[in-house]
């Protein structure tokens, strides 16, 4: 009797484990009440108001800025400010920002960041760009971040960013945001005409010498179509041909965000590489309804996709400044270099952007049991091979995740297949605990990425559990 119990016991475990933990995961659509997604559409119908308003660094610091603002977020001037409960905001340069809360332990006991970076690939314009080819006016440009070249081709551009004067004005330059308002073109080759191009490689339909937009093709009496546009530019802008070299001009696609599918269960929106986690990182902490134990902070940076360089990356001392100036500002004549190290060391920090959700039209790009699929929750990243969070802060994530019932996965790359970098090794390098986290996304640097809307509501449930993480 007794070996009989036993020997099903074993038979019964043995049916359970012929399937894996992993398997055995359902979308997280199934797991919501009606009202849940009631509260995730509303959530992500402001993920896309954002977006279409935040188009790069910019844009995306003077929209978050303004929520802040609205929920009565101050500008940290003074170190009295530094005050349990206080709101603050931090702005590096116009490209970065941080917004805090301070918490009721001191930053050298802990604290609690959530960083993220608000530029995504797209299209700069060269200091002289202008030029004439072929009866148009073009302009000179040099892709920033890892794009698909061909992509780019035959949507419409708006051109943003800024231009300085040499008498200290800056001036916010935006065409083709408004429909009234004109576009940009990159024209592709017809098919009728192409055949010699045919034969060029994935890599290569676009080489980066051809992603030159069309700004005009009225001649002046000369013939001249480059001193039109600049003309115009004049009379727009009051900016001359010699300012364009002060200026920090890009072009990104003039798209506005979409609900995707007949359910409307995922977005396209350009820019979600990393804004998504930057609106999530701010909708999380303007919505705190506590008070941290620890100070919360998210800090969106810029400069990721090419390298996290810049006074704005997240390779600036920004941040250890920024750590510097909070302990200085609780410890007052207390205060030693050696206290900011103190709060490093004892911060902890999600690293946060999307990854590469397993494609449906591609899925052998993907190592399908390490993947992550959109609609599957939050992603732990596991990329290996270079920075990559401890297993013991990882343990501590699981468990946040698991106490709150937000479903989770986790994130590799097919070996030898690809790979991605995050902002978190530079954390990491201050001495912070740093994780990489963040959802799956499909059409990744593309011009018009693709979210599941379940996916960022878990992401905005993980993140305040994060920021009132106590001990
Ligand atoms: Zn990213």
């Amino acid at each position: 009797m007794k070996i009989f119990f036993f020997l099903s016991l074993l038979f019964v475990s043995q049916v359970v484990s012929a399937q894996s933990v992993w398997q055995s995961k359902t979308s997280s659509w199934l797991t919501i009440s009606p009202e849940q997604r009631k509260e995730c559409f509303t959530l992500n119908d402001n993920l896309k108001k954002y977006l279409d308003k935040a188009r790069n660094e910019l844009t995306s610091t003077k929209e978050v800025l303004a929520l802040a603002k609205s929920k009565g977020f101050k500008e940290f001037t003074e170190p009295s400010q530094v005050k349990p409960g206080a709101k603050l905001w931090i702005n590096n340069r116009d490209r970065a920002v941080a917004l805090v809360v301070v918490g009721s332990n001191q930053m050298i006991t802990g604290s609690r960041l959530i960083a993220t970076h608000h530029d995504s690939p797209r299209i700069d314009i060269k200091a002289r760009p202008l030029y004439d080819a072929s009866g148009y006016g073009m302009l000179q440009t040099i892709f920033y971040g890892g794009i698909k070249k061909y992509h780019w081709a035959n949507i419409p551009l708006m051109l943003i960013g800024r231009v300085d004067t040499k008498d200290g004005k800056t001036i916010e330059v935006s065409i083709g945001d408004d429909p009234d308002e004109p576009v940009l073109i990159i024209p592709d080759a017809a098919p009728h005409a192409d055949a010699p191009l045919r034969t060029r490689v994935y890599t290569g339909v676009f080489e980066g010498e051809e992603l030159d937009p069309i700004v005009g093709s009225i001649p002046s009496a000369k013939g001249n179509i480059t001193s039109q546009v600049m003309a115009t530019l004049t009379e727009q802008f009051g900016i001359t041909e010699e300012d364009l070299v002060s200026a920090e001009l890009n072009l990104v696609p003039a798209t506005s965000p979409r609900d995707v599918g007949l359910d409307k269960a995922l977005t396209a929106a350009y820019g979600q590489d990393d804004r998504l986690c930057s609106f999530v990182a701010v909708n999380s902490i303007l919505g705190l309804s506590a008070q941290p134990t620890f100070t919360s902070i998210a800090y969106l940076t810029d400069n990721e996709e090419t390298g996290s360089i810049n006074n704005t990356g997240a390779q600036s001392s920004f941040l250890s400044s920024l750590y510097g100036r909070l302990t200085e500002a609780e410890l007052g004549t207390k205060y030693t270099d050696n206290e900011t190290r103190k709060a490093l060391h004892n911060a902890q920090v999600i690293s946060a952007d999307v990854n590469d959700g397993i494609n449906p039209l591609f899925p052998n790009l993907s190592e399908a049991s390490n993947a992550a699929r959109l609609g599957f929750g939050v992603a732990i990243k596991r990329y290996g091979r270079s920075f990559d969070a401890n297993s013991e802060f990882t343990a501590r994530i699981r468990k946040v995740l698991d106490d709150n019932t937000i479903p989770w996965q986790t994130a590799s790359y097919k070996v030898e297949s690809g790979g991605g970098g995050t902002i978190g090794g530079f954390m990491s390098k201050e001495d912070m605990e740093v994780i990489d986290i963040g959802i799956p996304i499909l059409s990744m640097h593309s011009t018009y990425e693709v979210s599941s809307k379940v996916d960022v509501w878990n992401l905005n449930k993980f993140f305040t559990a994060f920021y009132l993480l106590g001990k």
